[in-house]
């Protein structure tokens, strides 16, 4: 763990992914002392790779999302991670959930059309929520809002609809693993860079010529600052800018943090081998409140089970096992009562109490798409700011965070050139 320094040309605030990749292209430029505080005991932030059963876990991020145009593939390749190619089949397979193959077209049709209305409406001068488009009394609008709890980590009705399109046509719909985990990606990343651990900032202040970060540990000073916390803690002023910054605040209120989390489940080999490897399934198509599973992905002795929205805050609070009865009652009622004697929970995440992310990824609310860009907006050229929720087309990813830390750098280095 590397110390505390009092005095840095820039610091770095969090070591997520975007706080790992600024603070790596900066000490690369070799142009700055940089010096990064870290809330946590560890690096990575929402990406975080466990192995409570001997093989790894991604508790946080695990899909390189747009992964052929994703710049971790290429980095991940070259560390010598292990590349899972295999195509997810989110929702495209319900079949497997209990649906005859016709209904399943059905759904598949009905889920393209809601994409070709999202995209036309996106064009319209009002921004609306994603509900909006919905086609009253369907019979798939609960999986359409379940889907959207998965993928925005809420309900359609909060979502803003430019903001969903700006993402979705800006993705490649190309997903990979990593069989070592995401999380151990970013710990390889953030070797060797200077992180002072245990260390949250309370108060930025920048009514100086130098700026001033304080800490339970002391103040450190320093002509650059990058922020990179989760919108949750800027709009919850967690720590606060001296003075105020209210434009940043609004910004930040206006792209909270969605809810979504895991369950690791144990399943026993001798459970159904023809079941070999990724099957996803979805606990339901008439429930929002609803879990999706993967059946052993990449060949491992696991179920995932992955949750959003209100649903999942509530079954964090219920705890985890009332979260291990519940998805025990879906995957008996899909697959037979006979894989309760099969399974055991091995752990679950709970983002939203977590206190340094007090949720899970960001979504703009209605109305709210202009509020990405003013929260990027560096302050007198010399206050920055990165993380998934600036990222104005890869938001709510681990690569678009990872950009948008590698943006900052970039624009500290030249802001450093012009001097101040
Ligand atoms: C359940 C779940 C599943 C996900 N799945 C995927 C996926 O499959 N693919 C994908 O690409 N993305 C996924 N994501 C999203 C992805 O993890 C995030 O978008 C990304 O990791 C955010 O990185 P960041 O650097 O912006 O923020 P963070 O990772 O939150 O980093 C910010 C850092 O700041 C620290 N911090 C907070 N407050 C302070 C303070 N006051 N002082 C100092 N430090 C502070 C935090 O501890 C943290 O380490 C998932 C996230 C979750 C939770």
């Amino acid at each position: 763990m590397a110390g505390f320094a009092a005095e840095a040309d820039v610091a770095v605030v969090g070591a997520g992914a975007a706080g790992i990749a600024a603070a790596r292209r900066l000490v690369e430029a070799g142009r700055a002392r940089v010096q990064v505080l870290e809330a946590r005991s560890r690096v990575g932030g929402r990406v975080h790779t466990i192995a409570p059963a001997g093989f790894p876990l991604d508790r946080g991020a695990e899909w390189l999302h747009s992964a052929d145009r994703n710049p971790l593939s290429r980095i991940a390749q070259s560390l010598g991670f292990t590349v899972h190619r295999r195509p997810p089949e989110w929702t495209s397979r319900l079949s497997r959930s209990g649906e005859t193959p016709e209904a399943e077209a059905e759904w598949l049709a009905v889920r393209e059309a809601q994409n070709q209305a999202r995209r036309q409406a996106a064009l319209e001068p009002e921004d609306r929520s994603l509900a909006s488009t919905l086609v009253p009394g369907c019979r798939w609008n609960q999986l359409l809002d379940a889907s959207s709890t998965w993928g925005n980590g809420a309900e359609l009705d909060r979502v803003s609809i430019k903001d969903y399109v700006r993402y979705d046509q800006n993705s490649t719909n190309v997903n990979w693993r990593l069989g070592e985990g995401y999380g151990r990606l970013f710990e390889r990343l953030a070797e060797g860079l200077p992180i002072a651990f245990d260390t949250p900032v309370t108060r930025i202040d920048h009514r100086g010529r130098s700026l001033r970060l304080d800490t339970p540990r002391g103040t450190l000073t320093a002509a650059r600052v990058i922020v990179t916390v989760p919108t949750s803690i800027i709009a919850a002023e967690a720590f606060r800018f001296e003075p105020a910054l209210p434009d940043k605040v609004e910004a930040a209120a206006g792209l909270p943090l969605g809810v979504d989390n895991k369950a690791f489940i144990a399943l026993g080999d001798a459970w159904r081998p023809e079941f070999a490897q990724n099957g996803f399934l979805v606990g339901s198509t008439r429930r929002r409140e609803t879990m999706n599973y993967q059946l052993r992905p990449m060949g491992r002795p696991v179920i995932y089970t992955f949750f959003g929205g209100r649903f999942a805050a509530a079954m964090e609070r219920a705890g985890p096992a009332a979260i291990f009865a519940f998805a025990a009652d879906e995957l008996a009622a899909l697959l037979g009562a006979d894989i309760r004697r099969h399974i055991a929970l091995l752990t679950t995440t709970a983002w939203l109490a977590d206190p340094w992310s007090r949720g899970s990824y960001s979504y703009a609310l209605p109305g709210h798409s202009g509020d990405r860009a003013i929260l990027a907006a560096p302050v007198e050229d010399r206050l920055f700011f990165a993380g998934e929720a600036t990222s104005a087309n890869d938001f709510s990813t681990a690569h678009g965070a990872y950009m948008s830390g590698l943006a900052a750098a970039e624009a500290v280095i030249a802001s450093l050139g012009r001097g101040r």
